[in-house]
């Protein structure tokens, strides 16, 4: 509940924000307080034109989004504004939440939640050959000398890390499994394979970072576990995980 309470104070202190930036606009355009030259005028004009765009943009996303999450659609006119809603808007978002002093991995994760939620609600369901599973390489126990980055074969399934059961699992289901570096790893890897859809294990900030690279792939996040701090044999959230594959994978669930 206070992280519901959090997000959506958020969100109420963004709208704030926001309109009390347009008024005080509007205030110094109307009393001419910086004078009535042309130049001036047309400023305000063009900046008064981008603000309403914004906010139609804005409306309409958000709009999509409650489509989304309560109806489980997405009427074909929301489909850009929510796209870019939450691909451009919502990065701005977490941002200007930081600099108001909220928690920016509280920011990203809701950012996760969202748009897993919004994935989920689509109810697009792909078979396993397309779905291309990204788990970082900091989940590889750290003393480990086989390179599983290039080709997971190596991996001698010796149990001291998750990538053994992992590589199980993608056998049994079918998906693809790429251990990768970082985000541009991450990125080039998705150009080169073109999954239909991505499961994407990480942290927070790279998982939304990835997220927004990746767009408009259908991504699921799932936030690793990082028991001795970050990039340090994390460990992959099984629930959660298969969580995902369920919703994704026509083969499974
Ligand atoms: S399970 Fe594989 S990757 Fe992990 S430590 Fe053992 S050999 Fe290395």
């Amino acid at each position: 509940m206070p992280e519901k309470q959090n997000y959506f104070s958020f969100w109420f202190l963004v709208l704030v924000v926001f309109l009390g930036f347009t008024l005080i606009l509007g205030f110094l355009w109307f009393y001419n307080i910086f004078g009535t030259s042309v130049f001036i005028n047309i400023f305000f004009l063009v900046l008064s034109l981008f603000l309403t765009t914004l906010f139609l943009i804005l409306i309409t996303g958000l709009t999509g989004i409650w489509f989304v999450l309560r109806k489980n659609k997405l009427p074909v006119i929301f489909q850009l504004p929510m796209a870019l809603t939450v691909n451009y808007f919502f990065g701005f978002v977490v941002r200007a939440g930081e600099a108001l002093g909220f928690s920016r991995e509280k920011l990203q994760s809701n950012y996760i939640n969202l748009t897993n939620s919004l994935v989920k609600n689509q109810d697009q369901r792909f078979w396993s050959k397309d779905i291309l599973v990204l788990a970082p390489h900091c989940i590889q126990e750290a003393n480990c000398p086989h390179r599983v980055t290039h080709d997971l074969n190596n991996c001698r399934k010796c149990g001291k890390c998750q990538i053994g059961n992992l590589s199980e699992i993608r056998k049994d289901i079918g998906f693809r499994l790429e251990v990768v570096t970082g985000g541009t790893a991450a990125r080039q890897m998705v150009k080169k394979i073109k999954p239909k859809a991505i499961i994407a294990v990480a942290c927070e900030r790279d998982l939304m970072s990835g997220i927004q690279e990746v767009f408009p792939h259908p991504v699921l996040g799932v936030v690793n576990i990082r028991p001795q701090g970050p990039c340090f044999n994390t460990e992959v959230d099984w629930t959660e995980l298969e969580r995902a594959i369920k919703s994704l994978c026509k083969e499974v669930g």
